[in-house]
């Protein structure tokens, strides 16, 4: 690998270099306000990250309110990922380009390029089409154009706090060196490991995955391979059970009126999609493999697709027809609709089960280069 990114290089090995130097002063001066120091900028830090640069600026998944804007841009600062002008760029180009050599961090290069090896030798041309939205907003474009003072002022006063309540050296380690380390690898890791280690349940053709161990280190960015599929969505755990707490952050902060708008994709939309995008894929690699079941299993796909998008369609209508009906024809249309409800249910269950079948059948993975 050839450093061409020489400044990049210096801070960020000179930082770990230092984090291994200077860690049996740090456990010396060690103390419980360090450990609190470390945890509350380590938050906010990786959570600007994730609800305002990711979420908001990259995707637009929501719309916020200014002061929600400036906490996000000046707590990102904690983050040391330069701007969020640049970010967004990068981050556009990944989702517009992933698995290709136009991919800025593309997993196709290696996992350790995936993770910080592309900030040492990738040369950005910059191309403003892919922010011309984010250039309209004057809070962006103020931290992009002053963002070293920003980050050295916000990153200079969170030490000057530290100092009032503990060891210098401990207000140093734990909220600088310690913090900036955390943050920027689970960054990181969801541009390497969460292009390889976990499932592909919603965008089978791409490398993202959905991993719940990195959702926890990431704030609930680890379920990838979703938000591939579907990137405008304000959530990337799409159950409620996922492991998200941006995604819970952003409801709260919905209640309470600072950010509105969120963007969430209906289920059923969700379910017509993949059924669709599975058949896509499915059907192809069936006539490589072809073979005593093949063809049955080629009309059962058709077969479930077919009724899958007709009871799913019928049950768009009803929903549509509650809103206007007259209070005696509501009753009627309750009953169809939870009618509808049941079989859609039966039929996406098939739909998986087949599907898991299929893959299993004829080993279909991805590593062979297929799915
Ligand atoms: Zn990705
Ligand atoms: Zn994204």
């Amino acid at each position: 690998m050839k450093i061409r990114n020489w400044s990049i290089f210096c801070f960020i090995a000179g930082y770990h270099l230092l984090l291994l130097a200077l860690l049996p002063l740090f456990i010396r001066t060690f103390s419980w306000p360090a450990a609190a120091l470390f945890l509350a900028t380590y938050v906010i830090g990786g959570m600007s990250i994730t609800t305002g640069y990711h979420r908001l600026y990259a995707h637009k998944s929501y719309i916020a309110h200014p002061v929600f804007e400036w906490v996000v841009l000046l707590g990102s600062t904690l983050a040391l990922q330069w701007s969020a002008r640049i970010w967004a760029h990068d981050h556009r180009l990944h989702h517009a380009h992933v698995d290709t050599d136009d991919d800025p961090y593309s997993i196709k290069k290696g996992l350790w390029y995936a993770h910080m090896g592309w900030l040492f030798t990738y040369q950005r041309v910059f191309q403003p089409k892919y922010v011309r939205d984010l250039d309209k907003n004057p809070r962006v474009v103020f931290q992009d154009r002053h963002y070293l003072p920003l980050a050295i002022g916000v990153n200079a006063g969170v030490f000057a706090i530290g100092c009032l309540f503990m060891h210098p050296l401990a207000a140093f380690y734990a909220g600088f060196l310690l913090r900036v380390f955390m943050i920027h690898h689970s960054t990181w890791f969801i541009n390497s490991l969460a292009h390889v280690w976990g499932s592909r349940t919603f965008a089978r053709e791409l490398s993202a995955v959905d991993n719940a161990v990195l959702a926890f280190l990431t704030f609930g960015e680890g379920y990838h391979n979703y938000h591939h599929a579907f990137a405008s969505d304000y959530r990337n755990g799409v159950r409620w059970y996922h492991f998200d707490p941006t995604k819970w952050l952003l409801w709260t902060a919905s209640k309470i009126g600072i950010v509105k708008g969120l963007r969430a994709v209906n289920r059923i939309h969700l379910q017509r999609t993949l059924v669709k995008k599975d058949k896509k894929l499915l059907m192809p690699l069936l006539n490589q493999y072809w073979d005593d079941m093949t063809s049955e299993i080629q009309t059962k796909l058709d077969e479930l697709e077919e009724s899958f998008e007709s009871r799913a369609q019928s049950l768009m209508n009803r929903l549509g027809e509650l809103k206007t009906a007259s209070k005696a024809r509501r009753r009627f249309i309750k009953l169809e609709i939870r009618r509808l409800k049941g079989e859609l249910r039966a039929t996406w269950k098939a739909w998986l089960e087949l599907t898991e079948f299929t893959v299993e059948r004829y080993h279909l993975t991805r590593d062979g280069g297929h799915i």
